[in-house]
């Protein structure tokens, strides 16, 4: 199969150190960050791989919490400086006026994400007192700066009854795009994992809001996977895991998977 011009996405976490404590975080190393000549020497390697493969690289930054790192800002210029597209993907809680405007300086920046995990009530018991207020008080900085926004809510057992409740919220708030998945842990406690049919009920509501467009909302609810989940008879989901998508942690070790299936 010829990769030529096809879009190849790395997930990299620049660092694991977070500001926050969440409940389902599966980030358990809060190490020292590496210097900027190996962020610098990771990133030549991710292009070179690019171009051996003929992929349009595209790199989400995240982390821990990527706005934590000294690096990041350089880091993306450097991204900017070689035209690679980038996304950030944080928590939300550090965006003040002037991250958001340093921030809207970057032509390659294709979108900012920022979690929301339910509403106020349960976003702030999985991520602490204050910090459902901090996210969309980001997200506004960020609006505002004319970034592109995303809200990514993880879906678990106790949070995915709110869906509906928080692509409301979202709606009312004007982001762009919303965007969720199941909570798939990397080992520890998988008592909050969803039961097959809680997911199915979760790739339901997300379906029926795509196509629910309220006159006064342009939030585009994100829905690829769940038709192809929902509709896809016999043809599987596929995942690009280790294939057009790829994750390194802050080591650069990398982690991919095999396509994989749901049932
Ligand atoms: S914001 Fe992200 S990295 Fe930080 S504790 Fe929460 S889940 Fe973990």
């Amino acid at each position: 199969m010829s990769s030529k011009g096809k879009k190849h996405v790395l997930q990299w976490h620049i660092l694991h150190r977070c500001n926050l404590h969440c409940t389902h975080c599966y980030q358990d190393e809060h190490s020292s960050e590496l210097p900027f000549s190996e962020l610098e020497r990771l990133l030549r390697q991710y292009m070179a791989f690019c171009d051996n493969y003929r992929f349009r690289g595209h790199i989400n930054i995240t982390g821990g919490e990527p706005l934590l790192s000294q690096s990041l800002f350089p880091l993306l210029s450097l991204l900017e400086k070689n035209g690679i597209t980038f996304g950030l993907l944080t928590n939300g809680t550090l965006i003040d006026k002037s991250v958001s405007d340093e921030l809207s300086r970057f032509s390659r920046l294709s979108f900012v994400q920022v979690s929301i995990d339910g509403t106020r009530e349960t976003h702030d018991s999985i991520r602490g007192k204050g910090n459902f207020d901090k996210a969309f008080a980001g997200l506004h900085l960020l609006k505002k700066a004319g970034i592109q926004t995303m809200a990514a809510f993880t879906c678990h057992k106790r949070n995915y009854k709110e869906l509906p409740d928080v692509i409301k919220l979202v709606r009312r708030h004007g982001i762009d795009r919303f965007w969720a998945d199941r909570l798939i842990p990397f080992g520890g406690n998988t008592e909050d994992i969803l039961t097959d049919e809680q997911f199915r009920e979760t790739l339901r509501v997300l379906t029926k809001e795509h196509y629910r467009k309220p006159l006064f909302s342009r939030t585009d609810v994100h829905l690829n996977r769940s038709l192809q989940f929902l509709e896809g008879g016999d043809c599987y989901y596929w995942c690009g895991a280790g294939t057009t998508l790829l994750t390194s942690l802050r080591t650069g070790r990398c982690y991919h998977a095999a396509a994989c299936r749901y049932q």
